[in-house]
């Protein structure tokens, strides 16, 4: 094979890359992140943050940085500490557990997960059988079935229908994870639709809207793209969506990398075009680096897919605006 490192491109160079718009942060991701630097900032060091506060390798190592201590579980948090709930949401028992361990809690759950746990505490109510579409495992499913574990049922993609059984067939819903692939999702629907008719759907979508245009611009570039590089970690579920997503649109290959330095020179043999896109949970810091990368292997020319404009911000979790550090020793000395 001929030289693979940094060609520079010529002026008839064919070389091109797509990059996707919307790509990176979404509304969640940036309000949990700047929730732990403004704990930091108002707190002091250290904030416990429980699990990672986003599935963002290069986020979580900067956070660490400036005084972030990540932990497992609650139970790894000294009394009368601050910890901070990840943006993928938790179940009730782990509020009771911070509760019990009398830690001041900031719950930066991003609000499209919180609208689903509102959603599975009002039907379990009614007392229907849900069930919840996602992936085993995921910390979003294990928070949002621990709302109702008695009601929710997992349902992981569509071979997984078949295992699946309810009560009474006229109370069934579905929910799902916001992360999810949207067309894997519907997929799965339609399968439990045909087994149970009477299903019904969630009153708004669960996919949130920051996932679903992600996918959505990748699935554009993809039937153009020799090669798809999405830049994220992973654990990340809507980043390892994205790489299904482009391949399923027709995309030749197609890659995750959480930095530039990731990137094969083998993947580029014989291609022309690259689409480049990040999750919901990647600084755009890193999206720059890959097109650096691209750049000096001859890729200099980038063009934009747009799929969507996003505006959508949420505030900071309302706890910031509580002197938490007297709340915590108040609830210390209590004991
Ligand atoms: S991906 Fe969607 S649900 Fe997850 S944090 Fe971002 S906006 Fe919220």
């Amino acid at each position: 094979m001929g030289d693979m490192t940094a060609t520079p491109a010529s002026p008839s160079s064919d070389k091109r890359v797509l990059l996707a718009a919307p790509r990176g942060y979404c509304a969640g991701v940036d309000r949990a992140v700047i929730a732990v630097e403004k704990a930091l900032e108002q707190y002091g060091s250290p904030i416990y943050v429980r699990h990672e506060i986003v599935h963002n390798k290069y986020v979580v190592q900067t956070l660490e940085k400036k005084g972030a201590i990540f932990v497992d579980e609650t139970a790894e948090v000294p009394e009368g500490s601050i910890v901070m709930f990840s943006a993928h949401g938790v179940a009730p028992t782990v509020h009771q557990e911070a509760a019990e361990r009398k830690l001041a809690t900031i719950d930066a759950t991003c609000p499209l997960v919180t609208k689903v746990h509102k959603e599975a505490v009002r039907f379990a109510n009614e007392d229907f059988d849900i069930l919840l579409i996602g992936h085993e495992g995921h910390e979003e499913v294990i928070g949002t079935s621990g709302e109702a574990p008695d009601h929710i049922t997992l349902v992981d993609g569509p071979e997984d229908v078949e295992n699946v059984t309810v009560r009474d067939e006229s109370k069934v819903v579905w929910l799902s994870q916001t992360t999810l692939s949207v067309d894997e999702t519907m997929e799965t629907v339609d399968k439990l639709k045909e087994k149970f008719p009477k299903l019904i759907s969630p009153p708004s979508d669960d996919i949130c809207y920051a996932t679903q245009n992600r996918q959505t611009a990748v699935k554009q570039m993809g039937a153009e793209a020799d090669l798809v590089i999405v830049v994220g970690s992973k654990n990340s579920s809507n980043s390892v969506r994205l790489v299904e997503v482009a391949l399923g649109a027709g995309a030749k290959d197609a890659h995750l990398v959480d930095f530039a330095d990731e990137i094969d020179e083998a993947w580029l043999e014989g291609v022309s075009t690259v689409g480049v896109t990040s999750g919901a949970s990647v600084p755009e810091v890193l999206v720059e680096g890959v097109l650096e990368w691209l750049a000096g292997h001859g890729f200099e020319d980038v063009e934009i897919v747009k799929a969507a404009e996003e505006s959508i911000t949420f505030s900071l979790p309302k706890e910031l605006r509580r002197d938490l550090r007297a709340e915590a020793a108040a609830l210390h000395k209590k004991q």
